[in-house]
């Protein structure tokens, strides 16, 4: 897998031509990682990029392409054709990396409201789970995706996952940037063979307002990450990427701005950081999680945290 990927959610405010026109150049400039989704509804677009791209001259075994399975596709016959739906828009015959976006069959509209709940959603209920995880390794023996995954997974969830599965998650994709490392699932992962990718690496600042609450932090404004970049002579950005590909995990940053994604491609090539700076980064975690998952939430009266099973154990 490559060490650094592009990522593909434009949400409400970045059209598919933008992302796709992003992906064609990033493409042609040494990105070979591209993180897409189908509920990210820009796949097609992205398939026409990889094409250009190919006519180019890059070939297929190049590319690290990665979808996600949406969470109102996790019933059992709904698995294989939402997979073949991805590979026919994004014009592949298979995949190298396919996941479940998240552990929830529950359903919400894109863009809904931050407080909007689905009266059909459900907790985590590790049989229906595994239903749809069979699936998932029957797409690795059709050879429909080379490997399969997880995202948005807590350490008891994996567990589980980990004892049933007869094809264990190659990565599980999670958030990750210097204001929220998730120490414990991240050592958790490494130590169980599974490739932590981290997502909103830059700590989203492009993120809609409905994924802000007061208490957010800011990882680019932070003075230690201020203070290596103006030592290094670089943005801020750069150190977040720099620190991720050091740490060992995957970033996968979201930009549409050639400038910013040639500068990530470069940060994630770029000379490593000191072992002092990555001491500092390391003591700067705030345990502030950005995407929360409030739309998933299955009963009232729950807070978000009700999602990511902090006391250990699976909330039901
Ligand atoms: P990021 O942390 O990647 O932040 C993206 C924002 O940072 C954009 O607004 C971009 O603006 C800006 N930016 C990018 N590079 C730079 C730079 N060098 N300097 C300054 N600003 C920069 O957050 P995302 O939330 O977008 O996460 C990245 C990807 O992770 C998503 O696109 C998606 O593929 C994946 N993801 C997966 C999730 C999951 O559940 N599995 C959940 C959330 C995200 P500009 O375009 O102007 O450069």
């Amino acid at each position: 897998m490559p060490a650094i990927g592009l990522g593909t959610f434009g949400s409400d405010h970045v059209s598919a031509d933008q992302v796709a026109a992003a992906v064609e150049d990033a493409l042609a400039i040494g990105y070979r990682h591209i993180d897409c989704a189908s509920v990210y509804g820009n796949e097609a677009r992205i398939g026409e990029a990889l094409a250009a791209a190919r006519r180019f001259g890059l070939r297929r075994d190049e590319l690290w392409i990665v979808s996600k399975l949406w969470n109102d596709k996790h019933s059992e016959s709904d698995v294989i054709p939402s997979c073949r739906q991805s590979l026919a828009d994004l014009g592949l015959e298979f995949l190298d990396m396919y996941l479940v976006h998240w552990p929830f069959p529950n359903f919400h509209p894109p863009g809904c409201a931050v407080n909007s709940r689905s009266p059909e959603a459900r907790p985590y209920i590790h049989e229906n789970f595994m239903r749809t995880w069979r699936q998932m390794e029957k797409l690795v023996d059709l050879e429909l995706t080379r490997h399969i995954g997880t995202s948005n997974m807590t350490v008891p969830k994996l567990r589980l996952l980990l004892r049933d599965a007869r094809i264990p998650p190659a990565v599980n994709e999670m958030e990750l940037h210097p204001h929220f490392q998730q120490p414990e699932l991240f050592d958790f992962v490494r130590a169980n063979g599974i490739e932590p990718v981290g997502y909103s690496p830059l700590g989203s600042p492009g993120r809609p307002e409905r994924d802000r609450t007061p208490g957010d932090t800011v990882d680019l404004e932070d003075p230690v990450m201020v203070d290596i970049a103006r030592r290094l002579g670089v943005h801020p950005a750069w150190v977040a990427i720099r620190w991720a590909v050091q740490r060992g995990q995957t970033p996968i940053p979201f930009s549409t701005n050639p400038r910013n994604y040639r500068a990530n491609l470069a940060a994630a090539a770029g000379q490593p950081l000191s072992h002092a700076d990555m001491a500092a980064i390391a003591g700067i975690d705030r345990n502030c999680r950005l995407i929360k998952g409030q739309v998933f939430l299955w009963k009232q009266g729950q807070t978000w945290e009700d999602l990511w099973d902090l006391d250990g154990a699976i909330e039901q």
